[in-house]
């Protein structure tokens, strides 16, 4: 008896597996035409400087609006684009709204503030990456230095050499570099010392229990300290309460973002966020 409920259950999870397989194979094709359907979008969650309490930046953030599925979150479809090559063609247009966008909040007179924008592994490898960056910022007119560029520390240890040399050129350009969810991943840390990285992004993983865990919290410290002692600025992820802004500004940490200041907004919203935090500009 017990045999069969075991297969039986087996069978269950295989079908269940191959049900998601499908589901994936289905996303996976109808992200081919996301594009030209008009079913990407952006939304912009303000960083925000915590000395001078102003937004010093927005990351930008994907948004995908299936017809068949509904919203489909990034964690999801990320990854499908990942392994379809499709990321090199979304990562352009993710690069080629963002900066539309930052072009014309400055036109409308916007205090100008950083665009972050997250890359793939795929894209940052990618021979033409570099020429495309620089006639994006030609395209746009947007100053490089208002452009951040989110890597991981996974994605910039895979191959240290050629990330070294991409990263010095990005950075001759003026382009800003930073290292997203920082303290996840199981580096050395002496990359940070070699590589000429603006920015780290505290994983908001350290942030969560920041209060109640000293773990958590001595972790979230030495990075600060580590941070500031290499002149690298610092920014914690994922903050949701007072409670927390608290703290990481007691901490010497300089900028922040997280839903205790705002979600990922849809455009307009987010340019009457950075004027409303702006008010002297
Ligand atoms: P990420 O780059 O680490 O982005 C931060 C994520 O944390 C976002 O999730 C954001 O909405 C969420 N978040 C922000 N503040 C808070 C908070 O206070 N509490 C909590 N619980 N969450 C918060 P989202 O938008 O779902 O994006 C997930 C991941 O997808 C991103 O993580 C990034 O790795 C990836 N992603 C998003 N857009 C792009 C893109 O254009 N290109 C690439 N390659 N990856 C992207
Ligand atoms: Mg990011
Ligand atoms: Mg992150
Ligand atoms: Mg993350």
């Amino acid at each position: 008896k017990a045999k069969t409920a075991g297969r039986n259950s087996y069978q269950f999870y295989e079908s269940q597996m191959q049900e998601m397989a499908g589901l994936r194979l289905a996303q996976s094709n109808a992200l081919k035409t996301a594009i030209e359907h008009n079913e990407l979008h952006l939304v912009y969650q303000p960083q925000v400087c915590l000395e001078q309490q102003r937004v010093i930046g927005v990351e930008a953030l994907l948004r995908w609006d299936s017809q068949s599925w509904g919203s489909v979150p990034p964690c999801d479809f990320i990854p499908l684009a990942e392994a379809s090559g499709m990321i090199l063609s979304i990562g352009e247009w993710v690069l080629d709204s963002a900066l539309a966008r930052l072009r014309s909040w400055l036109d409308q007179g916007l205090p100008p503030v950083a665009m972050a924008v997250n890359i793939s592994a795929i894209q940052f490898e990618h021979p033409g990456f570099t020429e495309q960056i620089s006639q994006l910022l030609q395209r746009h007119q947007v100053p490089p230095h208002l452009l951040e560029l989110e890597l991981t520390e996974a994605m910039a240890m895979k191959k240290p050499d050629f990330s070294e040399q991409r990263i010095r050129h990005l950075h001759a350009m003026g382009v800003k570099l930073s290292i997203d969810d920082f303290g996840t991943g199981y580096s050395s840390l002496s990359y940070l010392k070699r590589f000429k990285i603006d920015k780290l992004k505290i994983d908001r993983e350290f942030i969560a229990d920041m209060d109640n865990d000293a773990g958590d919290q001595a972790i979230v410290t030495a990075i600060i300290q580590m941070a500031r002692r290499l002149s690298i600025t610092v920014l914690a992820e994922g903050v949701e309460s007072a409670r927390q802004a608290e703290l990481l500004k007691r901490f010497g940490c300089s900028q922040i973002q997280g839903y205790y200041y705002s979600k990922p907004l849809p455009p307009e919203e987010a340019a009457r966020y950075i004027v409303g935090y702006n008010p002297q500009a």
